[in-house]
């Protein structure tokens, strides 16, 4: 069935004759072309019918008792449910037709009598068909407007939250990361104007990010349309670096891929974590010394004999008041470093002694956990702090022993690479998610929170690397596959 026979199916038609022979025959007529007719004589009750089911057409004749069919016309339309009906006149021969009257009172077109079956058909699915084009434009324009209406609503609220948020936000376009816009909190952050900043990028401006990592960003948000509290560092106009947590969505602006980035300044809870994590250790150290002491002494029985129960419990206390000195000492360490109290100390060395003493080191650990250590030195010399380039091959052989499985093998590798060296920490234990393969070096992130309760660590150790290997101009990083294992790797320059 196509459209037009359908609209034929479902149309109403109204007729109106005082005529009966007339009627009938309209009706007749155009009850055989599928249409829905109604009949009535008289224009009053055409009125009601009209009024209680709105038909969705009206064949209205004009010569009519009581009341003819320009006054049903004009009441039709003066009546709202009824006003969008069209109406086409019907007139006899030897009516004189006042067309001008016709349309003025609202009909679209007019027949005359006798008619021409084809004619009147031709003129009803004409103007059918208007009516519905008029009525679906009616309903797609209130439409339009409803969505330009919502559009400027969400805009609206959109603006308001960019204006007016304490958090500072920037859209930059994808293709180069260009600033577009960016709110009065960005422009208070940085310490720029809005002229330094729109059509820069914040590799021109200097703002802490290089190249790399912008691509490394947007990567990731085109892969999942999101990045969320990306921790980095921000510089000001001033100089002055700032700790913020970066969150991006990818956004489409009038067809232009961007990014809408919305910081999070935690510079001041960071140094306030640091501040009190600090405090806490330091006022910690003396206590836990005089603890350690004491419960080694009473471990070694002058003070009177324990019970075998006695001891151990004893020994419990021993080793957990062992570790919580392991976490103090270490977070000291690790803020003594960053904050540049405890200086390294380049010195010509050689890496071979360095696996050597390390692997001599571990190999205990190693034997007691059942695991094979393999070292692979290679004989050149290096410029770094010996003793803290030890500390960080035995964090890492101690981690890999940690959590490699019974029977398992690591090795300790060095490369010599055209102007440095790169040593590898590679086990075959348990592997790291690939979502953790960064967050591992900052302080107190665990793959696992019961890893340092379990296995007996920190929290702290691959931070402490990271500074070690940075401080001596080096770079870390690991690669793993999870359930296959994984290797360390990090460089340090040689010395010429
Ligand atoms: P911890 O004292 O907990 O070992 P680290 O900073 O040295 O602290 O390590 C952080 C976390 O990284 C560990 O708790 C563990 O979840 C993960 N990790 C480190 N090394 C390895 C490894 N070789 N294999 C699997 N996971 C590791």
């Amino acid at each position: 069935m196509d459209n037009q026979q359908l609209e034929k199916h479902k149309a109403n038609i109204l007729v109106i004759d005082d005529t009966p022979e007339n009627l009938h025959l309209l009706a007749a007529m155009l009850t055989e072309q599928g249409y829905k007719v109604r009949s009535v004589t008289k224009g009053s009750t055409a009125l009601r019918g009209a009024q209680a089911s709105p038909p969705d057409l009206i064949l209205l004749d004009i010569n009519m008792p009581e009341m003819n069919g320009y006054e049903v016309c004009q009441s039709l339309k003066e009546n709202e449910r009824t006003r969008d009906i069209p109406v086409i006149f019907i007139s006899a021969m030897n009516d004189v037709i006042d067309k001008v009257k016709a349309f003025t009172v609202g009909g679209v077109d007019y027949i005359t009598k006798p008619f021409q079956i084809q004619e009147v058909l031709a003129r009803v699915e004409n103007h059918l068909t208007i009516c519905n084009l008029r009525s679906s434009l009616l309903e797609q324009n209130a439409r339009l407007q409803q969505e330009i209406y919502e559009r400027q609503q969400a805009e609206e609220k959109f603006a308001l939250i960019f204006r007016s948020s304490p958090s500072p936000i920037s859209i930059t376009n994808v293709s180069e990361g260009r600033f577009i816009d960016v709110n009065n909190s960005f422009l208070r952050m940085s310490g720029y104007c809005l002229e330094e900043i729109i059509g820069r990028s914040a590799y021109d401006l200097n703002l802490g990010i290089t190249q790399q990592q912008y691509a490394g960003a947007v990567e990731k948000l085109l892969l999942t349309g999101c990045l969320q509290n990306y921790e980095m560092e921000f510089r000001t106009k001033s100089g002055e670096v700032r700790i913020i947590l970066l969150s991006a969505e990818l956004i489409d602006l009038s067809g232009t891929q961007c990014i809408l980035n919305i910081i999070n300044d935690i510079t001041e809870r960071k140094r306030l974590e640091n501040e009190f994590i600090s405090l806490v250790s330091h006022e910690l150290r003396t206590p836990l010394t005089s603890l350690i002491g004491s419960l080694d002494l009473l471990g070694t029985g002058q003070l009177g004999t324990l019970t075998s129960k006695g001891q151990q419990v004893l020994n419990i206390a021993i080793t957990n008041s062992e570790r919580l000195n392991r976490l103090v000492n270490d977070i000291l360490d690790l803020e003594r470093m960053k904050s540049g109290k405890i200086a390294i100390q380049p010195v010509k060395c050689n890496i071979a002694d360095l696996l050597i003493q390390a692997t001599e080191a571990m190999q205990a650990m190693a034997e007691k956990a059942q695991i094979n250590l393999i070292t692979e030195p290679v004989i050149a010399d290096i410029l770094a702090d010996p003793d803290r380039i030890l500390q960080t091959l035995i964090n890492l052989l101690s981690n890999a022993i940690k959590f490699s499985e019974v029977g398992g093998s690591i090795w300790l590798r060095a490369k010599l690479q055209i102007n440095y060296i790169q040593i590898e920490v590679q086990d075959e234990g348990r592997g790291i998610p690939a979502n953790k393969l960064q967050t591992i070096f900052e302080r107190f992130q665990q793959v696992d929170v019961s890893d340092s309760r379990k296995k007996g660590g920190t929290g702290l150790g691959l931070a402490i690397c990271r500074n070690i290997v940075e401080q001596n101009h080096g770079k870390i990083w690991v690669e793993s596959i999870l359930g296959q294992g994984s290797t360390f790797y990090f460089t340090l320059p040689l010395s010429n």
